[in-house]
């Protein structure tokens, strides 16, 4: 089949191989070959062996790629993925994942994955059972799960989470991915209970779970660390992440390393604002990335997942210890997005914008690249007009 790009409301639903082929390419050859300014050397011993739950896009690929290619592990990815039909294409995360593994394969790296739901109680068992066969034990575990539902194993019960301010509505100015017109949106507040469910699939309840089991079965090396990814951002955005209801649950993330810290080291670490499937949905966020990447840009120091997680390796979780982290304790990979210079020349360029008129400066045609890059389209040299098996990567 031809495979077509078909974005509704900021959701990719296809994907195409042979580009999501050249995106965990490119990214390999970047950790092969890391470019300053976003380069800095692997100074102390890095994990031999890795957990990624939700390791098969977006930071949580980043950080299986620099894990295997930077530092040599051996890798397990636990995601939730779609196959391909006949007719019908994987999740980009399904054709990343077998990429990823034919090359660290190739490289002598094991390489396994769980294709499920990392909430439930089964997927949990099989990943501890595939540690003990293959493993022995792990090193280090990242947690990069980003989902709209969450059953709870113990009860049954589903949960929803939402992006919405607490308390009153917020109105503010976006775009759309493929349309720069600026457009004035409004999101309704959200209930208590919508807080609640939000907290219960995005907080960190889930990864304490995967932490407490891994312990149980004593599948915790000795030197194990955990981490898991939050965002802050800058104000204009705090009513719907910060202090709403995806910032209560990062709270509770955030509550949940300390909880944590009487096992293993246990880290948050937050990252820079990147297009990403799961942000590319958040509202007022495209067009605060259109601002954003085209300031770091002019600056030099616009990162994407890997750059960002090669950071969080070298200079912060594998670079000696105290791990530097900020007052809270957390670990700040957002320093150079959130530099006061970097955020007042944001500020600036956001002022400039109106309703309805097309977006003045800013680079959407960045984050829409990106954005079709982690969906494999966008890129040179393929033939995007080609009939091919989606089955085959
Ligand atoms: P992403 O959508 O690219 O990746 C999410 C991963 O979770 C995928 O591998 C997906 O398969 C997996 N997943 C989703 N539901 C699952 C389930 N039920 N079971 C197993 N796996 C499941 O998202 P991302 O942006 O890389 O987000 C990862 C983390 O980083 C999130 O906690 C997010 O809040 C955080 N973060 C993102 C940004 C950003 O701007 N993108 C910034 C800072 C922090």
């Amino acid at each position: 089949m031809v495979i077509t790009r078909k974005v509704l409301r900021n959701v990719s639903l296809t994907a195409h191989p042979l580009g999501c082929r050249r995106h965990v390419e490119d990214q390999i050859a970047w950790v092969r070959n890391p470019k300053e300014p976003n380069y800095s050397p692997i100074t102390a011993k890095m994990p031999a062996r890795v957990l990624v739950i939700g390791g098969s896009t977006g930071y949580g690929l980043s950080s299986r790629i620099v894990a295997a290619f930077g530092g040599g592990a051996d890798t397990i990815n636990v995601s939730f993925e779609r196959e391909p039909g006949e007719r019908k294409t994987a999740t980009p995360g399904w054709y990343n994942t077998k990429v990823f593994e034919e090359h660290a394969r190739k490289n002598g790296l094991k390489a396994f994955s769980v294709f499920g739901d990392a909430f439930s109680g089964e997927v949990k068992e099989k990943t501890a059972n595939l540690i003990e066969e293959q493993f022995g034990q792990v090193d280090l575990i990242v947690y990069s799960v980003a989902s709209p539902v969450r059953t709870d194993p113990a009860t049954g019960a589903t949960y929803r989470s939402v992006l919405k301010p607490i308390g009153k509505p917020f109105t503010a100015l976006s775009v759309n991915l493929g349309d720069p017109t600026v457009t004035k949106e409004t999101i309704e507040s959200a209930t208590k209970e919508q807080t609640e469910e939000t907290i219960k699939v995005m907080g960190g309840e889930d990864w304490r779970l995967w932490i407490d089991l891994l312990g149980k079965r004593q599948l915790l090396s000795a030197e194990a660390a955990t981490v898991a990814f939050s965002y802050i951002g800058p104000e204009v955005t705090y009513p719907v992440y910060r202090e709403g209801t995806i910032g209560k649950a990062k709270k509770d993330l955030e509550r949940t390393a300390k909880v944590l810290s009487g096992t293993l080291k246990a880290y948050v670490s937050v990252n820079k604002a990147l297009m990403t499937r799961a942000s590319a949905v958040i509202p007022v966020v495209p067009l605060y990335m259109a601002l954003l990447y085209e300031v770091m840009s002019e600056r030099g120091v616009h990162e994407q997942c890997t750059e960002q997680i090669w950071r969080l390796f070298t200079t912060r979780l594998y670079a000696g210890i105290p791990v530097p982290t900020d007052e809270e304790g957390r670990i700040r990979l957002d320093d150079w997005e959130m530099d006061p210079e970097i955020q007042k020349e944001v500020q600036k360029r956001w002022k400039l914008q109106r309703e309805g008129k097309p977006l003045k400066g800013g680079n959407l045609t960045l984050v829409q690249r990106e954005y079709d890059n982690i969906h494999g389209f966008g890129y040179d040299g393929i033939d995007y007009e080609a009939d091919i098996d989606p089955r085959e990567i």
